[in-house]
């Protein structure tokens, strides 16, 4: 993530490797690759990953990759961020979300664009900090960004319309389902360490119900968890 106290309009804009072209470009490979949801693709073209990846990576930002942001976690592939917020927002809009795992903050920028308010917690008080900052600075006004760990979701907030895990536990944390609404959808990577994970979708379908969908198989940094 890049130093940012001060970040112009020419810089969001973007020149050459960041410029709105190389996004676009982006959006037709995300295309390609089967995303088809017409919002996720047109908040995906505005939000400047560039400014949420470390400035030496600025110019490949729009590649689909995953990238290092320190303390030995990545900002997710851009593909993984379309296809998961596609499965997020499912048929309909959604007004109140939570995302655990805050990382570089993109992931929360694409859902901010999206959705009417939401949170996301980080457990790293430095990503924490430069999250905070960063969507702050960016104008984004409807996410709420928090410090803790979120395997226990965000209970002050709660209930949920849907809520996104972009950090693997090994089994789905219950406390998350208990903060869904019903019908509320929870999009979660679950899997051990080091072994293959897979997305999942959970939906809430009563008091004590729930229904999981299983999805393609992905790579996430594991969810820490104080319990
Ligand atoms: N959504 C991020 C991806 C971040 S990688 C992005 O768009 O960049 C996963 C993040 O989850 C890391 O920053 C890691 O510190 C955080 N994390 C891991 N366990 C957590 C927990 N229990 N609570 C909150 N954040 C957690």
């Amino acid at each position: 993530m890049r130093a940012i106290n001060s970040i112009t309009e020419q810089d969001i804009k973007g020149v050459g490797m960041t410029s709105q072209r190389t996004r676009d470009r982006l959006i037709t490979r995300l295309k390609e690759k089967g995303i088809n949801n017409a919002e996720v693709l047109r908040v995906m073209s505005l939000v400047p990953r560039h400014l949420f990846v470390d400035e030496a990576m600025a110019t490949r930002a729009y590649e689909d990759a995953s990238f290092p942001i320190g303390h030995g976690q990545t900002i997710s592939q851009p593909y993984i961020v379309a296809r998961m917020t596609e499965l997020l927002l499912g048929s309909g809009p959604l007004d109140y979300v939570l995302e655990v795992g805050t990382g570089s903050a993109y992931q929360a920028a694409v859902l901010g664009g999206l959705v009417k308010e939401m949170h996301t917690v980080e457990v790293i008080p430095e990503l924490y900090r430069q999250g905070r900052d960063l969507l702050y600075k960016l104008g984004y006004r409807n996410i709420r960004t928090h410090l803790g760990d979120g395997s226990w979701g965000w209970q002050e907030s709660a209930p949920y319309d849907a809520i996104m895990v972009t950090a693997a536990p090994d089994e789905i944390p219950n406390a998350l389902i208990q903060q869904l609404k019903i019908g509320g959808r929870l999009v979660i990577p679950v899997g051990a360490q080091n072994s293959e994970q897979v997305l999942q979708l959970v939906t809430r379908t009563s008091d004590t119900k729930y229904s999981v969908e299983n999805f393609e198989s992905v790579v996430f940094v594991p969810l820490v968890s104080s319990s």
